[in-house]
């Protein structure tokens, strides 16, 4: 699948991996997992929170260093946000109906309605209850200036 620019920008690495460091091997790893929990280094610095260098995207929050992303993953709110982010991955990720199960749901539910569903007689006399209702209702209303909306 072809990428768009942006995420191949942010995919490349600045340096090369033979360039770097154990200790900055180490840090990209880091976040690298950190990622996974929507952590995210910061490209530029908030001029409000400039000792920041991560954020949350879930929880909204600055987060100073990579030991204070590591302490709020670990947090209640964090561990609220992230599983309630992945139900809704799992519901997004769902694939369409197929012809199949939209017949067999169609199938089910006639057969309830054929079981439970009000008869023609039924119908009839809820629809008289909702006539007089109505009627009832004009009455009341006639000569003011109530209009009745369609909500
Ligand atoms: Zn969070």
């Amino acid at each position: 699948m072809p990428q768009s620019g942006e995420d191949a920008a942010q995919r490349r690495p600045a340096v090369e991996e033979r360039d770097l460091t154990e200790q900055q091997l180490g840090l990209r790893q880091a976040e690298e997992r950190l990622l996974r929990d929507y952590i995210h280094r910061l490209v530029k610095q908030s001029p409000e929170y400039p000792n920041y260098q991560y954020s949350c995207k879930l929880c909204s929050v600055h987060i100073e260093n990579i030991q204070g992303a590591h302490k709020h993953i670990k947090e209640k709110r964090h561990k609220k946000n992230i599983t309630e982010k992945q139900e809704e991955n799992e519901l997004w990720a769902l694939p369409p109906p197929s012809a199949t199960q939209l017949k067999a749901v169609d199938a089910a539910v006639r057969e309830v309605a054929a079981q439970q569903g009000i008869s023609e007689e039924d119908f009839k006399v809820r629809e008289t209850v909702v006539t007089r209702m109505e009627e009832v209702i004009k009455r009341h209303l006639a000569g003011g200036s109530l209009q009745l909306s369609s909500l």
